[in-house]
C-alpha cells in the first residue's frame, strides 16, 4: 500500500467520525485531522474573550480577532492522536465541554472563520496521506478526495453515545441536554448558508446505528483497500 490517498469523513454530530478516522490513520500511517476541534477551539477563544455567551454574539469582534487565533495540532504519543492547541495552549479537554458544543455551530456559520480554517486544512492535506473528519471535507475542503465517507445514525443513538462519553469524563450533564444539543447542531449545520452539511454526490453513506466499532472499521477499511489497489 504505497499510494497515499486523501480520505474525507463527514457526517452528523457524534456519529463516531473521529473514532473511525483515528483507527484508519493509525492503520495506514496517515495524518489524522479533527476539523471539529478547530471550530471548537475558535468557539472556546470566543467564550474566553467575551465574544459569545448566552446573551451576546459579537461577530464583528470575532472576525477582527481572527488574525490573533493560532491553531495547531501536536501529536501526543501516549494518547495516539494529535491534541488541539490554541495560541500554544493545549485546549484539548476545554473544547469538549457541553458549553463549547452549545456555541460552536454559531461560530462555524461565520464565513470568515470557515475561510481561515479551510485554508489551514487544505495546507495540512496537500501531500495526501490524510484522514480528515468534519462536515464539509468532501464537499469544500477536498472535493477531489479519493474516498468520501458520510456517516449517519439516529439522533437518539448519537446522543446516547455522547452522553456516555461526557459522563465518563465526569461532566454532570443530562441526556436530554445532550440530545437537545445534537439536534440543534444538526439543524444549524444543515441549514447554514456557507458550506452546509450535505452528502457529497460521490460519498458512500454508512449508517452505524447498529454497527460496533470493529464492524464499521472493517467495512471502511475494505473500501480504502479497493481505492488504493485501483
Ligand atoms: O465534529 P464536532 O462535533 O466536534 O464539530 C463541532 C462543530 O463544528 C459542528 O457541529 C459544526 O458546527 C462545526 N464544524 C463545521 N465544519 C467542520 C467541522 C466541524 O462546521 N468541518
Amino acid at each position: 500500500m504505497n499510494t497515499k490517498i486523501t480520505i474525507a469523513i463527514d457526517g452528523f454530530s457524534s456519529t463516531g467520525k473521529s473514532t473511525l478516522a483515528k483507527q484508519l490513520a493509525q492503520q495506514l500511517g496517515y495524518i489524522y485531522v479533527d476539523t471539529g476541534a478547530m471550530y471548537r477551539a475558535v468557539a472556546y477563544f470566543a467564550m474566553q474573550n467575551n465574544i459569545i455567551s448566552a446573551t451576546i454574539f459579537d461577530k464583528v469582534a470575532l472576525i477582527a480577532a481572527l488574525p490573533s487565533i493560532q491553531l495547531s495540532f501536536q501529536f501526543n504519543p501516549t494518547l495516539g492522536f494529535a491534541e488541539m492547541f490554541l495560541n500554544h495552549e493545549n485546549v484539548e479537554s476545554q473544547i469538549r465541554t457541553i458549553e463549547v458544543s452549545n456555541y460552536v455551530s454559531k461560530i462555524a456559520e461565520v464565513s470568515e472563520v470557515r475561510a481561515k480554517l479551510v485554508e489551514q486544512q487544505q495546507e495540512m492535506g496537500k501531500n495526501k496521506g490524510i484522514v480528515m473528519d468534519g462536515r464539509d471535507i468532501g464537499t469544500v475542503v477536498f472535493p477531489e478526495a479519493d474516498l468520501k465517507i458520510f456517516m449517519t445514525a439516529s439522533a437518539a443513538t448519537r446522543a446516547q453515545r455522547r452522553f456516555a462519553e461526557l459522563q465518563q469524563k465526569g461532566d454532570n450533564v443530562s441526556y436530554e441536554a445532550v440530545l437537545k444539543n445534537v439536534e440543534e447542531r444538526d439543524y444549524i449545520d444543515t441549514h447554514r448558508e456557507d458550506s452546509p452539511l450535505v452528502i457529497a454526490a460521490d460519498a458512500i453513506e454508512i449508517d452505524n446505528s447498529s454497527l460496533n466499532k470493529e464492524e464499521q472499521f472493517a467495512i471502511v477499511f475494505d473500501l480504502v483497500s479497493q481505492v488504493i489497489i485501483k
